[in-house]
């Protein structure tokens, strides 16, 4: 008995201890389980991941700049992309040099801007070292525009406004029906990469059934190419790095294509110039400043101009 009572005893004492050591593991546990939940909070709230949409430069107002003018070679079927503003407006980093009275074109060439994004591809509004490539597009195709009326260009532009989604067909069309001389697509690339690549249809590509471009356009868009890429690396001076001339073929979506779409469905010879490496910190600062997209904008014309 007496063994049995001590047996209980001892039973009793470790059930005793084990109850003991429960409580103090769970509150350890809870102790520890707290401090988790409470550094991860922490944690979180001090690297949460937001683009800071209100520090992004904005579209610049280039409604003054981007009014068509009337082609030398109207055709029935011409439907000019933008309607003629009234605006007036002054505020944007461009628009107030942009007022005043349009040149009388002294060139018969027509030229059709393609400021890249929105398109059924992408938005184009990823948030890289602050820039978004849509506004970057635009704003430079503004400049560019700007540049070429004063040199007596008649230019057309393929959108109305910074956010208006336009097709990438669409955007050919637009060249097409107004008989531009050259449609020249502005984008911004991302990648490990920097500097500056000119991309012209090396080959025709389908898309949705459609094959094109035809052999004219495949060699006088590599014509123009060559010439534009000749015209900015004189204008650049080297600020920029040259990656020079690239066939279609060579990117992700003219890779499986065969030809970049607006390229496949243009009659007129396409260049698409990636301007900079938005994921490049020192491409993104030069074209941030106003002075930089100024002189990427002149550095295209002298091209255009070759
Ligand atoms: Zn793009």
């Amino acid at each position: 008995m007496t063994a049995r009572r001590n047996s209980d005893n001892a039973r009793g004492s470790n059930k005793t201890t084990y109850s003991t050591l429960s409580i103090i593991i769970g509150a350890l546990f809870g102790a520890l389980l707290g401090m988790g939940v409470w550094i991860i909070a922490t944690y979180s709230s001090s690297h949460r991941v937001q683009p800071d949409i209100a520090s992004v430069p904005p579209c610049a107002d280039v409604s003054t700049a981007i009014q068509p003018q009337v082609t030398t070679k109207p055709t029935a079927s011409v439907k000019p992309n933008q309607q003629p503003s009234q605006s007036k407006s002054t505020a944007g980093a461009a628009s107030s040099q942009l007022i005043g009275p349009v040149p009388t074109p002294k060139r018969s060439l027509v030229i059709c801007v393609d400021p890249g994004h929105p398109s059924e591809v992408s938005s184009g509004k990823t948030v890289q070292n602050g820039l978004q490539e849509v506004v970057i597009n635009w704003n430079v195709a503004a400049y560019l525009i700007q540049n070429l009326q004063a040199s007596g260009y008649s230019v057309i532009c393929t959108k109305t406004h910074c956010e208006e989604t336009v097709t990438n067909k669409r955007r050919a069309e637009i060249a097409n029906q107004n008989g531009a001389s050259l449609l020249i697509r502005l984008h911004c690339d991302t990648g490990s990469g920097s500097g500056y690549t000119l991309y012209y249809p090396d080959r025709q590509g389908k898309k949705n059934e459609k094959v094109g471009p035809s052999a004219l356009v495949i060699k006088s868009s590599y014509v123009a190419a060559d010439a534009i890429h000749r015209g900015m690396t004189a204008a650049m001076k080297g600020d920029l790095k040259d990656n020079g001339v690239k066939g279609d073929s060579a990117t992700k979506i003219g890779g499986r294509q065969g030809a970049l779409t607006g390229a496949i469905y243009s009659d007129v010879p396409a260049v698409t110039v990636e301007m900079v490496f938005l994921s490049n910190r020192a491409d993104a600062d030069f074209i941030r400043a106003e002075t930089g997209q100024q002189r990427m904008a002149s550095a295209l014309a002298a091209g255009i101009a070759q």
